[in-house]
C-alpha cells in the first residue's frame, strides 16, 4: 500500500458526501485526495466506468454500484442522487466515485446540486478527465503549439441520448482545430457529416481511443471520412480526437513506440521561443 506523506489531509466526516474523480482507469492516475478519501470512506457509490482495481483501495468500505454506463440516458439519475442523500443522513462517509473528473460530462454537478438542496455537505475532488489523460496515454497531446490554440470538448449525446442537435457544429468546426468527443461512438456518423458539411476535410486525422489508460486500451487511427465505419467497429467507452494533433502519436506514442520523428513537418525549423 502507498503511504500518504504527512500533510494536513482533510478528514472525512460522517454525513458528508465527497464527489471524487477516479481518473480514466489506471489507478495510478488517482489524485492523493482521492486516495485519502478511499481510505476513510464507509461506503463507495461507483459508476460502471470506474476500474474495479480502484475499489480495492477502499478495503473497509461497502460498495454500491450506481449501475449505469456513461452516455446512456439516465432515468436513474434522480434515484442515485437521492440514495446519496439517504446514505449521508444515515451518518456515513459517502464517497461518490465517478470516472474521470466528476464535473466533466459526468453529472457530478447535478448530484452536487441535489445534495446541497437537501442540506448535505459536500467536497469535490477533481480527477483526470478521459479527454485529456486518456489521450495522453495514446500519445496525443491535447494541445500542441504547431497545431492548435484551442480545444473543444463536446459530448456526442444530449440529455435525450440523441446526437447533440443543440451544438453549433459550424461554429465548432471553424473555431477549434482540435475537437475531443466524449460518448461519441453512437453518433459518430452524424458528427463526421456535420463537421465535413462545415468545411472540415475528410482526410483530417481522427483517433478513437477505447478503454484508455487500462490494460485493454486500443487506439484506432482513421480520418474523418472513414470515422462512421471505424466507430461502428469498436466498443465503448471511447474518446474521439479529431485534429492534426493525432499525427503526433507517430512520435509520442510512448506506450507502443513512435514511428516518425516529425509527423507535422515542423521540427526541421529552428525551435523559436
Ligand atoms: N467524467 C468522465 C466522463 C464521463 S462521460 C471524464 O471526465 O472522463 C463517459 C464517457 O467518457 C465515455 O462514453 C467515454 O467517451 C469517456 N471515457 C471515460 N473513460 C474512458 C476511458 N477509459 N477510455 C475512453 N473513453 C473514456
Amino acid at each position: 500500500m502507498v503511504e500518504l506523506p504527512s500533510f494536513d489531509w482533510p478528514r472525512f466526516l460522517p454525513g458528508w458526501v465527497w464527489l471524487v474523480g477516479a481518473g480514466p482507469g489506471d489507478p495510478g492516475l488517482l489524485t492523493l485526495h482521492a486516495l485519502n478519501a478511499l481510505r476513510q470512506a464507509d461506503v463507495v457509490v461507483y459508476d460502471a466506468l470506474v476500474e474495479p482495481a480502484i475499489l480495492d483501495w477502499a478495503p473497509g468500505a461497502e460498495r454500491v454500484h450506481a449501475g449505469k454506463r456513461g452516455g446512456k440516458p439516465s432515468p436513474l439519475q434522480r434515484d442515485i442522487s437521492l440514495r446519496l442523500v439517504e446514505l449521508a443522513r444515515e451518518g456515513r462517509r459517502v464517497l461518490r466515485l465517478k470516472g474521470g473528473d466528476p464535473f466533466v460530462f459526468g453529472r457530478g454537478g447535478e448530484e452536487g446540486q441535489t445534495l446541497v438542496a437537501h442540506g448535505v455537505p459536500i467536497r469535490v475532488v477533481p480527477g483526470i478527465s478521459a479527454g485529456i489523460g486518456g489521450l495522453a496515454y495514446a500519445g496525443i497531446p491535447v494541445t500542441h503549439r504547431d497545431v492548435n490554440q484551442s480545444v473543444t470538448f463536446v459530448t456526442g449525446h444530449d440529455q435525450t441520448g440523441q446526437a447533440p442537435s443543440s451544438l453549433d457544429w459550424q461554429a465548432i468546426a471553424r473555431a477549434s482545430e482540435v475537437i475531443v468527443v466524449y460518448m461519441g461512438l453512437k453518433h459518430a456518423a452524424r458528427i463526421a457529416a456535420e463537421l465535413m458539411a462545415a468545411g472540415r476535410e475528410g482526410s483530417e486525422p481522427v483517433a478513437i481511443v477505447t478503454d484508455a489508460t487500462t490494460p485493454r486500451q486500443r487506439v484506432l487511427e482513421t480520418v474523418l471520412a472513414r470515422l462512421p465505419e471505424d466507430a461502428a467497429r469498436v466498443e465503448p467507452p471511447a474518446i474521439l480526437c479529431i485534429g492534426r494533433n493525432v499525427l503526433l502519436r507517430q512520435v509520442l506514442d510512448w506506450r507502443e513506440g513512435g514511428r516518425d520523428a516529425d509527423p507535422l513537418g515542423t521540427r526541421a525549423r529552428p525551435d523559436s521561443a
